[in-house]
């Protein structure tokens, strides 16, 4: 096909429009690509010879010529379509793949996570669209919107490998339906709220109580085959061994077991669906770090209860707050990689799931060694943090504004987030130059990255105009900030 969609429009209505030259893509007997008119709205624009080609989209289509050209919003409806023409768009499983997720909050970044990847040019996969049921209601959007600004982002910006669609931090039955209807194929089940706490520090009379106490019939066993499964078992390691002994195993069930009984009600329920799609079991936010005798019972009670899961997000020794680097001893953290990796090949293999991933560059090294590339990094805010720098640059009274709210309703932004940052040691009202420099201190970044349901809620329309106005500084600000997390995974991603 001769097409050249950078050719000037014959039509008087894209006069004025500018065209994405990096999302010209021809398939399937057609040619596409995204324009943007100057007041800022997008919409597809494709030829073809055909106009049959274009039957599944809502739009416009002209005859000029031996070609029709034809124009088409940016709707859910055609997102769906795009994705049937372009099959790539639609999400697919990874497997094993060295695969990394880009979290969005403003289904704006992706262009940027697309050219972060182009640019660190390794065999990672990403998930494009992925966002927790929690944020996306904090951020006003539906399980549809994140797939779709995904496709639009990877199509923007001519990503034509295979993209994930990641329904993360599911807890309940029902985020199932959601995400399920949406047409995401990856979906990370959370059973934190089911996960005992108190079995950390328990008593044996309180644990074994509480062993006898658990759900043995949704189980489908009993505590004493349970005990006699596992006590005295021993598993050979590449580097070492692991003896289970009673006191660790019947803790690790006191504490996961109602987590394990709640994750397989989640797991049936998907399931049901006969979706093509792949498991993810994090219980990465839960108190208490997961010990290598509690990784290897949990995995094995999933496994005896039919659960297929690709990954496994443990909770992993130290703290991963938002938006900072890794707080605690690093050595102790390259052990723990290392024992858990060494499980989840000797018991599937399936990958370790690193969450909570953005900006702890000390880890990616470690992990992605110890995985040998079989390994997720998955990382949700710190794109809607970067974003903030745009603000800055661009409009720093906005950025004033928004950081007045966001310490207003710190308090209530805080909730189920770890942090450690200090609001009093951030400036009320910052110069131009303390307004620039915002998203580099703990305090200030921490602040503004939980801020993000209040902010959003306050000041939405403002912000996306300045994001609109200056897409090319955001996508090369995310691009900068992605390349630093993905370039340690390169020399292991396969
Ligand atoms: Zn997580």
């Amino acid at each position: 096909m001769s097409v050249r969609p950078d050719e000037p429009p014959s039509s008087a209505a894209l006069l004025g429009d500018r065209a994405y030259p990096e999302s010209r893509v021809s398939y399937g007997g057609a040619t596409y690509w995204l324009e943007r008119s100057a007041d800022g709205v997008k919409r597809l624009v494709a030829v073809a010879d055909d106009e049959s080609a274009f039957r599944d989209f809502t739009g416009t289509a002209e005859r000029s010529g031996g070609e029709v050209r034809f124009i088409a919003a940016t709707t859910p409806e055609n997102a769906v379509a795009l994705r049937s023409a372009l099959p790539w768009l639609k999400p697919s499983r990874f497997g094993l793949h060295t695969s990394a997720g880009f979290g969005d909050r403003l289904g704006l970044a992706t262009p940027g996570h697309v050219r972060a990847l182009t640019a660190v040019g390794a065999d990672i996969n990403p998930v494009f669209a992925q966002q927790s049921i929690r944020e996306m209601g904090r951020c006003g959007r539906t399980p549809r919107n994140v797939l779709d600004d995904a496709t639009w982002g990877a199509f923007q910006a001519g990503w034509t490998k295979p993209v994930g669609g990641d329904a993360d931090h599911l807890e309940q039955l029902d985020d199932i339906e959601d995400t399920a209807a949406a047409g995401f194929v990856f979906y990370t089940l959370d059973p934190k709220a089911e996960v005992d706490p108190e079995a950390e520090h328990a008593g044996p009379a309180m644990i074994k109580e509480k062993v006898e106490a658990l759900d043995w019939a949704s189980l489908d066993s009993d505590a004493a085959a349970f005990e006699k499964s596992y006590v005295g078992r021993r598993i050979d390691l590449q580097q070492r061994a692991l003896e289970l002994d009673e006191e660790s195993v019947l803790r690790a069930m006191a504490k996961y077991g109602p987590g394990i009984v709640h994750a397989m009600a989640m797991y049936r329920r998907l399931m049901e669906k006969g979706i093509d799609c792949e498991v993810e079991f994090a219980v990465d936010e839960t108190d208490y770090p997961t010990k290598p005798a509690e990784h290897v019972v949990v995995v094995s009670e999933l496994q005896r209860l039919g659960m297929d899961f690709v990954s496994f997000a443990p909770r992993f020794v130290g703290r991963f707050e938002k938006g900072v680097e890794y707080i605690g001893d690093i050595e102790e953290l390259q052990r723990d990689f290392e024992i858990h990796a060494e499980i989840a090949r000797a018991l599937g293999p399936y990958k370790l799931s690193l969450h909570s991933g953005s900006d702890k560059y000390s880890t990616y090294p470690l992990i992605a060694e110890a995985t040998k590339g079989v390994v997720h990094l998955k990382t949700a805010g710190t794109s809607w943090a970067e974003a903030l720098r745009v603000i800055a640059n661009n409009d720093p009274d906005l950025m004033r504004e928004v950081l007045v709210l966001a310490l207003d309703s710190f308090e209530a932004n805080r909730k189920s987030y770890h942090l450690s940052c200090d609001p009093t040691k951030i400036p009320t009202d910052p110069t131009d130059e303390q307004v620039a420099r915002l998203m580099d201190g703990i305090d200030s970044r921490q602040v503004l990255h939980v801020g993000y349901g209040a902010i959003l809620s306050e000041f939405r329309p403002r912000l996306y105009q300045v994001w609109n106005d200056n897409e090319d500084e955001h996508y090369r600000i995310i691009a900068d900030h992605f390349v630093k997390h993905l370039a340690p995974f390169a020399p292991y991603a396969q």
